[in-house]
């Protein structure tokens, strides 16, 4: 994927802009799509040459105006061919994985996740990705090759080039998931960390939806983040932006497995908090069990939580005075438990400038565990490759 105002991003955008002429203002010449777009008769006339052939753009004759062409030739306008298909989202988590079906529309026809441990083994859980795919499209009558797009979330650092890039998921390093992918089903898939995945998925259908300045937290097995700035979402210069469970909370931490020591992520997780809890309890916890038990007002599970959520929330506070955002939004396993929410509140409160605190509005996702899959899908459908690259 190209990136940082090169010749293909130039090109990606040029198209984009092409497409949203077209989308606004109807079927036209290519000399008043020249005056429209600001491009060059050269310019207009190779990225209309490309949208052809990739089927994007239908030619029509123009019978409706009348025209003084000297050869007898009416002139041909130039429209966006109409839509059809599905668009995939996918998202792979460190104890799941989920796919999603949806329209051009963004309406999902298709939705379904079956459980296993990525930790281990990336090839499998490629497989099951395809495998799943495959069954969703078989049902939803559909094939392979009515996919105009696949976002793909993948649970740890993903650079600009597609490619896993430290040690956080050590058997996935310098594998590019889209390649496994497309050996799988010769699809071709964008591919993004699961929180910026979240992020666009609260951003475009859920609870940051119409905000341009937000937090997305992703609170499950690790912690993971996707912040929005000004209505984008922050990539930063290799693609890694927002590694919010690897901010250093104690010079003299334990170990992290990312190779730096005292990380949020070892003091705030999801088996952290089994950790904590279990020898308080005579029963085997996992982490549903814990929410469980802190939807019923255990007090011992209602704590942890809390000092977690503050934990999390002076991290955030930080953040939070460098960037001004109106929301942090909550979301993966832990985003709907209440008395983390509250820990994050309070922390802000006491540790953002009391401006910057009284701005932000902390809710959990509105996406829940869905919000992953729900930003691959606008990632799939992200311009102009849904209609250029098939
Ligand atoms: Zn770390």
């Amino acid at each position: 994927m190209a990136h940082g105002g090169s010749l293909g991003e130039l090109r990606a955008a040029n198209l984009a802009l092409v497409i949203s002429i077209l989308e606004q203002a109807g079927p036209m010449s290519r000399a008043d799509l020249m005056r429209r777009t600001g491009l060059s008769r050269s310019t207009v006339s190779s990225l209309v040459v490309q949208l052809l052939e990739h089927g994007a753009l239908v030619e029509q004759v123009d019978r409706g105006t009348p025209y003084k062409g000297r050869s007898g030739r009416p002139p041909i306008l130039l429209e966006l061919a109409s839509v059809t298909g599905v668009v995939a989202g996918v998202d792979v988590g460190h104890r799941h994985v989920r796919v999603a079906l949806a329209r051009p529309d963004s309406t999902v026809v298709q939705e379904r996740s079956t459980s296993l441990d990525v930790d281990d083994s990336p090839r499998e859980s490629m497989d099951r990705v395809a495998t799943l795919l495959d069954e969703l499209l078989a049902e939803s009558g559909h094939t392979r090759a009515d996919v105009r797009g696949v976002g793909l979330g993948i649970p740890g650092p993903v650079d600009h080039e597609g490619r896993m890039t430290s040690g956080i998921l050590p058997t996935w390093r310098g594998l590019r998931p889209a390649d496994e992918l497309a050996e799988r089903t010769g699809l071709t898939a964008r591919v993004h960390n699961d929180a910026h995945l979240g992020a666009r998925g609260e951003l475009a259908y859920g609870a940051a939806r119409g905000h341009r300045d937000v937090i997305y937290v992703k609170a499950s097995t690790g912690i993971g983040a996707g912040l929005i700035v000004d209505g984008q979402l922050v990539k930063g210069a290799t693609g890694i932006a927002g590694e919010l469970g690897h901010v250093q909370v104690d010079v003299n931490g334990v170990m992290c497995r990312c190779g730096s020591r005292g990380c949020l992520e070892t003091e705030v997780s999801g088996p952290k908090l089994v950790g904590l809890l279990q020898p308080a309890y005579d029963e085997r916890l996992t982490i549903p069990r814990i929410l469980e038990l802190a939807e019923s007002g255990d007090p011992g599970a209602n704590r942890a939580l809390n000092d977690s959520g503050r934990r999390i929330g002076r991290v955030l506070a930080n953040i939070a005075n460098l960037l001004n955002p109106e929301q942090v939004v909550v979301g993966g396993t832990f985003g709907a438990a209440p008395a983390l929410l509250a820990g994050i509140r309070d922390a802000l409160d006491r540790y953002s400038q009391p401006t910057t605190a009284a701005a932000i509005s902390v809710l959990g996702g509105a996406l829940g565990e869905r919000a992953e899959v729900m930003g691959a899908i606008a990632v799939a459908l992200d311009p102009p490759r849904m209609v250029v690259d098939r």
